[in-house]
């Protein structure tokens, strides 16, 4: 088999570090033909040593300058600011695209990689949240492939694979509940940034794990298993399961319900996705039976993580519902991070954004990126109003 041209966008971040251990991990698999981040020139230029693209892209218009004088000398293009990553996914002789992006700031290049026909491993998340309706469509034109990275709907999309789309009852989507399943509701005003970051299962990047506590992250992921998998959020569940080693499940109308289990490590999804439709030998551990202990399970608690049935009610009232609800908790997170707000007004700043505005149902493009900088706008305005 010939190696994959392969294009990583957010290569700095944690899912394109695994997606490059992956990478290691099956030599002659892949070619990487570009490298993308934001700002990390660092470790972009680190990883431009080791792999050797033909391409490099930093967002990042400073960082970018510098990055390309210092690689002047070398074989390797050094695009550099917005348009920089568009460019690297309508590239000639592209396979693959990994979009690792964090937020809806992946929604254009997920657009661009799958109306070039490109398979699109998709992590970013966000981009599908906001951007639902438009995929379809494109998808259907071109052919191309949407792979998802996401733990959760790689699990649904590997028990899809037992039964057909007209016998499914219900996408059953488990979350580990984070680092306050078991806080009582008095505590949670005073989580700090710190306390909200120490995630009691997964590594992951500090936008996705503020939105693992919140429950946020399990509520974009309702959204993006709506849109991948084209079943109404009324047929998908959540269920809290603090040991995440089963990642989903698929319930049959005979009552049957097919799950994934594998060890919480993000390359095991990662290397699904790269390698789909075919299985390759893992390198990345196993489950250990013998010591697995008892796997559990709750029903979230919506008091404590009101966020989830807001992202419920955004994916029923679809249009521009979802990207606005996507865009205010954005806006929220950053806001927690920089102390500026408290861990409970995240979810009250998605309420209060998602209330203000008007939804346009049957979005295009503009009318999705209208929604998004919008719903910044007014939340923005909800942070001055409450004297932060
Ligand atoms: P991260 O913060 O570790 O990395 C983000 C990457 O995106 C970095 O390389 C950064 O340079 C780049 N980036 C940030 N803003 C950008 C912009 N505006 N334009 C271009 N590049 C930009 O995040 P992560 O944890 O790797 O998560 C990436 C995506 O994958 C998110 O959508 C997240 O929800 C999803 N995801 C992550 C995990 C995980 O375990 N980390 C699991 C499932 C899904
Ligand atoms: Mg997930």
């Amino acid at each position: 088999m010939e190696a994959r041209n392969i294009v990583i966008l957010g290569a700095t971040g944690s899912i394109g570090r695994s997606t490059l251990k992956v990478i290691d991990s099956h030599p002659g698999f892949f070619n990487v033909k570009a490298l993308a981040a934001y700002s990390n020139l660092e470790l972009l230029k680190e990883q431009y040593y080791r792999y050797r693209p033909e391409y490099l892209g930093l967002v990042d218009s400073q960082k970018g300058q510098l990055l390309a004088a210092s690689l002047k000398d070398e074989p390797v293009r050094v695009l550099v600011g917005d348009e920089a990553l568009l460019t690297l996914v309508s590239l000639d002789k592209v396979d693959m695209v990994l979009n690792a992006i964090v937020g809806a700031a992946g929604l254009k290049v997920s657009l661009a990689a799958v109306k070039k026909g490109r398979d699109l491993a998709l992590a970013n998340k966000e981009s599908l949240v906001s951007g639902g309706p438009l995929f379809a469509p494109i998808v259907e034109k071109t052919g191309a492939r949407i792979l998802p990275v996401d733990s959760e709907h790689s699990a649904v999309w590997q028990a899809l694979t037992a039964g057909h789309k007209n016998e499914i009852r219900n996408i059953i989507l488990t979350a580990s509940g984070g680092p306050f399943r078991n806080l009582p509701a008095d505590k949670f005003a005073d989580i700090t940034p710190e306390q909200a970051l120490a995630h009691p299962t997964w590594q992951m990047g500090s936008k996705i794990t503020i939105d693992s506590a919140t429950l946020v992250n399990k509520g974009l992921e309702v959204i993006e298993a709506v849109v991948l998998f084209q079943v109404p959020a009324d047929k998908i569940k959540v269920v809290i399961h603090p040991q995440s080693v089963i990642h989903s499940m698929v319930e049959y109308i005979d009552s049957s319900v097919i799950a994934q289990l594998s060890i919480p490590d993000m390359c095991l999804p990662i290397t699904y996705a790269l390698f789909w439709p075919h299985r390759v030998t893992s390198a990345f551990g196993q489950i250990d039976w013998d010591n697995l202990g008892p796997l559990t399970f709750e029903k979230p608690d919506n008091k404590r993580f009101p966020a989830l049935e807001l992202a419920y009610q955004a994916a029923q009232t679809g249009g521009t519902a979802p990207a606005i609800f996507n865009a205010a908790n954005e806006v929220a997170v950053e806001a927690f991070l920089n102390r500026t707000i408290k861990f409970t007004d995240i979810s009250d700043m998605i309420y209060n954004t998602l209330k203000k505005m008007n939804i346009v149902t049957n979005p295009g493009l503009e009318d999705i990126l209208e929604a998004d900088s919008q719903a910044r706008e007014v939340s923005l305005s909800i942070l001055e109003k409450k004297g932060c």
